[in-house]
């Protein structure tokens, strides 16, 4: 059996007219801003909260553990870095303590911009974060909506358990590729 090797997905830039967005402070974090990564014009878009590590202490490009786990689901399901576009709730990493209603709010108009360029077919937020921000309930939790597809935001959605939670819980690891199945069951399905 080949075994799972994670590779760097191509960073989509972040446009110019963004690049020195200061709106919510997290700038002041000294994380540098991800617009994304993946292909820009896939039909599946990733909501994660906030993107992780992306280079190790020598400045070289990792593929963190959330990224890992990711794209191990998505090979399982049959899915590629052609299908997929992965964004964030947050453009920027959060390093200290930070208003995080108000910082997330902010942000998210980064999220309706790409959303309205990119029209993606699907979506798929994984972890409560995302899935409040995305849903605009501070309620709503993966556990209670995974495994149906709504609509938010005029989109088709699927939810799952952020992947860090999978790697801190692999019994959770059943129950996030049953999602990632959904959505590439879901997605296949539009294409026939
Ligand atoms: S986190 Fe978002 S809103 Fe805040 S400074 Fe960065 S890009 Fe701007």
């Amino acid at each position: 059996m080949t075994e799972f090797c994670p590779v760097l997905w191509p960073e989509e830039p972040t446009p110019e007219d963004q690049i020195n967005c200061c709106k919510c402070g997290l700038d002041q974090h000294g994380s540098r801003m991800i617009w994304g990564e993946g292909n820009p014009e896939a039909p599946i878009m990733i909501i994660l909260d906030n993107p992780g590590a992306r280079e190790d202490r020598e400045g070289n490009s990792i593929v963190c553990g959330t990224r890992q786990t990711l794209q191990k689901a998505a090979i399982e399901v049959g899915l590629t870095m052609e299908d997929l576009y992965v964004t964030f709730i947050l453009k920027r990493r959060p390093v200290r303590a930070y208003e995080k209603e108000k910082t997330r709010q902010t942000c998210m108009m980064h999220l309706d911009q790409q959303l309205m360029a990119k029209k993606p077919e699907l979506i798929l937020c994984l972890g409560n974060v995302a899935v409040q921000s995305f849903f605009q309930d501070p309620e709503a939790e993966v556990k209670k909506l995974r495994g149906t597809i709504h609509q938010v935001q005029g989109y088709p959605t699927a939810v799952g358990y952020h992947p860090l939670a999978v790697r801190r819980r692999p019994n959770l690891w059943s129950t996030f590729a049953e999602d990632w199945k959904l959505v590439a069951e879901h997605y296949q399905n539009k294409l026939t």
